[in-house]
C-alpha cells in the first residue's frame, strides 16, 4: 500500500510558541487560533464481541476503538480480544478489508490509517465481529473531544517467562501443552523477557482520562479454572485499568512481541490455572506507569503504511531430516518385562528404600549371611528394566514433540508449494501519537525482535506491536530459525531467516520518518 499522509506540524508549533509577544497581537491571535485548530481530538468506545453460544463465559471479550483526529488526519486503533486478525481462529481473512471498506465509505477514514491488533487471547468471538467493530469505531468517532496526551512506560516482570529453553545439546525446546517438556537436566538456559509496558495516556481537557493504550509482550493463554470463554490475562488487565482510571475510560491493549513469551506457571498441574491474578498484576503495573505520565497538548499524529515482501522458508530438507529422526527414535524403543502397572510401584519402592527396595532389610541380611545374592540380583534386574522403561517414555515424549512440529512444517510447506511464490507481502505500520511511537508487524514477533528494535531506535516511548493488520504465524529471529522443527515458533513459521534483517531495517526506517 502507498505511503499515507504525514502531518505538517512543527513549523506552526514553533511559530506559535516562539512569537507570542503582545506587540505582535495579530500574530498572537493567529497563532492562538491555529493552536486551537490543531488540537488533537480523540474518542474511544468498546463493544462486547463474546460468542455466547459457544459455551460458558467467564468474562466478556471486547473490540475497542480509539479514533484520533488532528488537522486533516484521522487514525483508528482497533484492539480485539481474539487470537489473530485472520488466518487462524474465529476472525476471517476478509475481516480487515471489510472493516476498512466500511470505515472508508461511512466515515471517510483512509484504510491505510486503520490499525487492528489482536490480543492473541484464545477466546471465542461472535460471528458478527466485523459489524461490531464498525459499531465501536463509529461510537468512538461520534464522541471526539479535545485531548491532552502523554507517553511513558510501566514495568512488569512477575507474570511471564520466555518459553524457549536452550538445551545442552544446542537445540531449543519450547513450553507447550501440546507436548511434554524435555527432562530438567537437559535444560541449559532460558531466553529474555521484556518487562516494559508501553503506555499512551489520553486525558480530556478537564483531566479525566479518556483512554489508555498499553503495549506488553506475553501470550494471554492462561485460561480460567473450568476452561470458560475469557479474554484472559490482558482482558483482566484492561478491566483493572478501566475500573481504576476515570469513569468511562477505555483501556486498549496492543499485543507486543509475545511470540516466545508465556504466562508464568503455564504448565502447572497442582493448581487450577488462571489468567486473572496475572492480569491484575499487569493492570496494576500499568496504572502505576500511567500515574507518572503528564499529559500536555500535542497534536502530532502520523501514520505510515507500507507493504514489504519477505522471503518464505523452504523446509524440504528439514522435513526429510526430521522424518529420519522420527524413524531413529521409533527404532530405539526397546521392550522390557515391565508395563505401567508394574513400573509405577517399583519406581516408588526404589525411591523410598534404595538399599532394600524389594523386602525388609533383614531378608537381605539373611541372604548375605547365607552367601546368596538373590535379592541383589533381582534389584539389579528391576533397575535395568526401569531404566529402559524410563528411556522409552522419554523417547515417546520426544516423539510427541517431533511429530507435532513436523506436522506444522508439512502444513506450511504445502502452503508454500500452493502459493507458487517464494515471498509473502506484509503490511507494516508506523504510528506517532505525540511522544508515543509504534511499529507493527502482522505476526508473532519473538521478544528479541522487540528488544532489538527498541535498542536500535534509541528513542524513549517507542514500542512494537506484533499481531497487527493480518497474521502470518510466528516470526522468530534468524538464530531461532536455526532450530527449525524443534519448537513451535520455528516450526509454525513460514519465513526464511533473512526476514529478520529486512523487517528490522524497514521498521527502523519507518520509525525514524515519524
Ligand atoms: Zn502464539
Amino acid at each position: 500500500m502507498p505511503n499515507a499522509m504525514q502531518i505538517p506540524f512543527p513549523l506552526r508549533r514553533r511559530f506559535c510558541f516562539g512569537l507570542s509577544l503582545t506587540a505582535f497581537s495579530s500574530l498572537a491571535l493567529f497563532s492562538a487560533s491555529a493552536a486551537q485548530a490543531a488540537t488533537l481530538r480523540a474518542g474511544a468506545a468498546k463493544v462486547d464481541i463474546t460468542n455466547r453460544e459457544a459455551g460458558p463465559v467467564h468474562d466478556p471479550l471486547y473490540v475497542k476503538a480509539l479514533v484520533l483526529k488532528s488537522g486533516e488526519t484521522t487514525a483508528v486503533l482497533i484492539t480485539v480480544d481474539a487470537v489473530a486478525i485472520g488466518e487462524i481462529g474465529h476472525i476471517k481473512n476478509d475481516y480487515l478489508p471489510k472493516v476498512r471498506g466500511r470505515l472508508e465509505k461511512e466515515l471517510g477514514i483512509p484504510p491505510t490509517n486503520v490499525l487492528a491488533n489482536a490480543s492473541h487471547c484464545h477466546g471465542v468471538v461472535c460471528a458478527d465481529v466485523e459489524e461490531r467493530t464498525v459499531q465501536a469505531v463509529k461510537a468512538a468517532a461520534k464522541e471526539l473531544v479535545p485531548v491532552k496526551i502523554g507517553a511513558g512506560a510501566g514495568h512488569e516482570d512477575r507474570i511471564m517467562e520466555n518459553r524457549r529453553l536452550k538445551l545442552k545439546s544446542g537445540r531449543e525446546a519450547d513450553v507447550r501443552h501440546a507436548y511434554a517438556l524435555p527432562p530438567d537436566e537437559e535444560v541449559a538456559e532460558v531466553g529474555p523477557v521484556d518487562p516494559q509496558i508501553g503506555i499512551l495516556r489520553l486525558d480530556r481537557l478537564d483531566g479525566r482520562t479518556l483512554a489508555v493504550v498499553y503495549n506488553f509482550a506475553c501470550h494471554p493463554i492462561m485460561g480460567v479454572p473450568g476452561g470458560a470463554n475469557t479474554a484472559d490475562v490482558t482482558g483482566f488487565a484492561s478491566q483493572v485499568i478501566e475500573d481504576n482510571a476515570s469513569d468511562g475510560a477505555i483501556a486498549l491493549f496492543l499485543q507486543g512481541c509475545g511470540g516466545d513469551i508465556n504466562p508464568v506457571m503455564y504448565k502447572d498441574v497442582e493448581h487450577p490455572r488462571s489468567g486473572e491474578p496475572l492480569g491484575n498484576l499487569l493492570g496494576l503495573s500499568t496504572l502505576k506507569g500511567l500515574r507518572k505520565i503528564e499529559c500536555r497538548e500535542d497534536d502530532r499524529l502520523t501514520v505510515l503504511n507500507e507493504t514489504i515482501s519477505l522471503p518464505r522458508g523452504d523446509r524440504t530438507q528439514r522435513i526429510f531430516d526430521l522424518e529420519a529422526e522420527q524413524q531413529r527414535l521409533l527404532k530405539s524403543l526397546q521392550g522390557t518385562s515391565l508395563n505401567l502397572k508394574t513400573f509405577i510401584p517399583l519406581l516408588v519402592k526404589y525411591d523410598v528404600s534404595g538399599e532394600f527396595p524389594s523386602y525388609y532389610s533383614h531378608r537381605y541380611l539373611h541372604d548375605e549371611a547365607l552367601g546368596r545374592s538373590d535379592f541383589a540380583k533381582l534389584d539389579a534386574e528391576n533397575r535395568r528394566n526401569m531404566k529402559q522403561y524410563i528411556q522409552n517414555i522419554l523417547t515417546m515424549e520426544e516423539l510427541t514433540r517431533v511429530g507435532t512440529n513436523l506436522a506444522l512444517l508439512r502444513k506450511h510447506q504445502a502452503e508454500l508449494v500452493a502459493a507458487g511464490k517464494r515471498t509473502i507481502d506484509v503490511e507494516l505500520l508506523a504510528v506517532r501519537i505525540g511522544d508515543f511511537t509504534l511499529a507493527t508487524f502482522p505476526g508473532e514477533l519473538t521478544v528479541r525482535i522487540g528488544l532489538n528494535l527498541k535498542q536500535q531506535i534509541e528513542r524513549p516511548n517507542t514500542f512494537i506491536a506484533g499481531y497487527t493488520n493480518g497474521y502470518i504465524y510466528y516470526a522468530p529471529t534468524a538464530e531461532q530459525l536455526l532450530n527449525v522443527g524443534g519448537a513451535q515458533e520455528d516450526s509454525d513459521c513460514i519465513l526464511a531467516p533473512e526476514w529478520q534483517k529486512i523487517y528490522e531495517t524497514k521498521a527502523i526506517e519507518m520509525l525514524r520518518k515519524l
